[in-house]
Order: structure tokens, then C-alpha cells, then sequence
């Protein structure tokens, strides 16, 4: 029997890749290349966008920002802007 702790490299590595990818992930503003902090998702049905912290991955729709373009975003006319995460002044 081997021992229960017996996949934790495997668990290792697969983490170690995650971090590794986050690692290369940029902002999605045109011409911008710094690190993201935040995740902006546009749900149309709802003409609401969702401002929340980085998501583990990039997912279609949504919109990795910056700590200035997170200050700097802002919805269509008519749209609901919900921000789960504050950008310190510290940026
Ligand atoms: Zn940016």
C-alpha cells in the first residue's frame, strides 16, 4: 500500500504550473502589459459589469485590468458596475 500522501509531487507540480502561467498573464488594455490584479466580466443579460479579483484562469468574455485600468474602467452607458475589489491608493 503505498502511503496517502503518495500524490502530493503530482499536486505540486500542477500548482507550480498554475502559478507559473499566472506569472505571464498581462493586462487586456490595448498597448498595456502590466500585471493584472482584477478580472472584468461583461454579463450582457443582466447589462451589469462584474469587477471581482483575478481569476485562476482566463475565461472568454472576461477581461484581466490592471491596478490603473481597474480605477480607470468604466461600463457602457446604462450599465450596472459592481467591484468586489478596491484598488489602494498605494498604486
Ligand atoms: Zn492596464
Amino acid at each position: 500500500m503505498p502511503p496517502a500522501y503518495g500524490a502530493a509531487p503530482g499536486v505540486w507540480a500542477v500548482l507550480r504550473l498554475t502559478l507559473t502561467g499566472m506569472n505571464t498573464r498581462t493586462c487586456s488594455r490595448a498597448t498595456c502589459e502590466s500585471e493584472p490584479v482584477s478580472t472584468l466580466t461583461y454579463v450582457y443579460a443582466d447589462s451589469m459589469a462584474v469587477l471581482g479579483p483575478l481569476s485562476l484562469e482566463h475565461e472568454p468574455g472576461s477581461y484581466d485590468l490592471c491596478p490603473r485600468h481597474t480605477q480607470s474602467m468604466s461600463a457602457p452607458r446604462g450599465w450596472q458596475v459592481v467591484r468586489y475589489v478596491s484598488v489602494g491608493s498605494e498604486y
